[in-house]
């Protein structure tokens, strides 16, 4: 096996519909042209389309939505997302969604939500612990889990964030942050604002984002996709657990940001693709890596940008000349950044701990 691939990885910056395999948009997508709802050559098009700037991600975005919103296919992409991630040895998995309110099939934030936790529940080729059992200390400490009857099952930590769409209201990022609330137990440990950058205001989702701090939920903010620089530092100011991107930072900004020690999420062939950063050699990952500022590598979309994380890991070791101890130590140091509790980073640094044993 493909050593990026066996080396297990913890991935938090995967959001769900940017996460679902091309074959199955493309199976989707040619039902709704069936039905007449959509016009398929058209939209294959865009699907199968490589490069893409960050305004026709948005465009896909929308499409994908129209091709994926419905229950049964919430769980189906849920589950398949996770199956995909826990293929390639990603040990733990901080998925994060919009929950999204259709009335015209009887959907609501929440039954959006409870479809992908059914998702995580329908998952068959890898256990998955979504955090029911967080309450009580009783966490099974390996990535292999043993079913009991002698056969034994790999495993993967999966926990939810919440996203807050930029294009919502106050009101409505509220009512997101209510749901994170009372589906804790079922895995929610977090807030995501993410959407187009060009549109809203920071404003409008700092109340929500109050609210999810005070009442215990970790929060994470996509920064400075674009040039903005009064909202980036109001992001650095609220000193959110983590920030994904910071593509568009000046110098004063990277000096809040560095001060902050604020995780970065570092999505490497999503910012290539959409050119927020023009090439590999100039992206900020280096300079955060050689001032030992925490980041992480992550995969944003890896249906969108057709990635993986073990993808992730390998391009970075390639373009910044680093080894495959560096890329070990990089991943499990995101192990620090999680949003889950104590007893489950506990069980992940024994996983890596027994990997660094294993891999030669
Ligand atoms: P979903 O939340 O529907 O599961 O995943 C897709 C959504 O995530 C998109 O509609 C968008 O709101 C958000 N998203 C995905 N990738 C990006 C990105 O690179 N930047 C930002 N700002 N938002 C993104």
């Amino acid at each position: 096996m493909d050593w990026w691939v066996s080396m297990p990885k913890v991935e938090l910056h995967a959001h769900l519909n940017g996460s679902i395999r091309n074959s199955t948009l493309l199976e989707l997508a040619g039902e709704l042209g069936e039905k007449g709802t959509i016009n398929f050559s058209d939209v294959e098009h865009v699907i199968l389309k490589n490069d893409r700037s960050l305004r026709e991600v948005f465009k896909l975005f929308d499409l994908i939505h129209i091709i994926t919103t419905d229950h049964k296919i919430v769980t189906r992409i849920t589950e398949e997302v996770v199956e995909d991630f826990a293929a390639e040895n990603v040990v733990y998995l901080e998925l994060r969604t919009t929950p999204k309110r259709n009335d015209s099939i009887g959907m609501s934030k929440r039954s959006y939500m409870e479809a992908v936790v059914e998702g995580l529940r329908a998952v068959s080729t890898v256990e998955v612990d979504f955090g029911s059992h967080d309450l009580s200390t009783a966490a099974d400490s390996s990535a292999i889990s043993d079913k009991g009857n002698g056969t034994q099952r790999k495993k993967i930590y999966v926990r939810l964030l919440l996203s807050i769409d930029r294009r919502e209201t106050t009101t409505a990022a509220m009512e997101t942050v209510e749901l994170a609330l009372e589906m804790r137990h079922l895995g929610v440990v977090g807030i995501d604002l993410s959407g187009n950058p060009t549109i809203g205001e920071w404003a409008t989702f700092l109340p929500a984002l109050i609210f999810a701090r005070e009442q215990g939920l970790s929060v994470t903010l996509h920064c400075g996709e674009v040039p903005n620089p009064e909202e980036i530092r109001a992001m650095l100011s609220f000193l959110p657990g983590r920030i994904g991107h910071a593509c568009c930072f000046e110098e004063d900004e990277w000096s809040k940001l560095k001060s902050s020690k604020i995780p970065v999420e570092i999505c490497l062939t999503s910012n290539l693709r959409t050119e927020t950063i023009p090439s590999v050699d100039v992206h900020h990952f280096a300079d955060l890596y050689n001032s030992k500022h925490p980041i992480l590598l992550c995969t944003d979309d890896s249906g969108v940008f057709s990635t993986s994380l073990s993808d992730e890991y390998s391009l970075a070791s390639s373009s910044f000349g680093l080894g495959k101890a560096e890329m070990f130590q990089l991943a499990r140091d995101a192990i620090g950044f999680i949003f889950a509790n104590d007893v489950v980073k506990k069980e992940l640094v024994k996983i890596f701990a027994s990997a660094a044993r294993n891999l030669d």
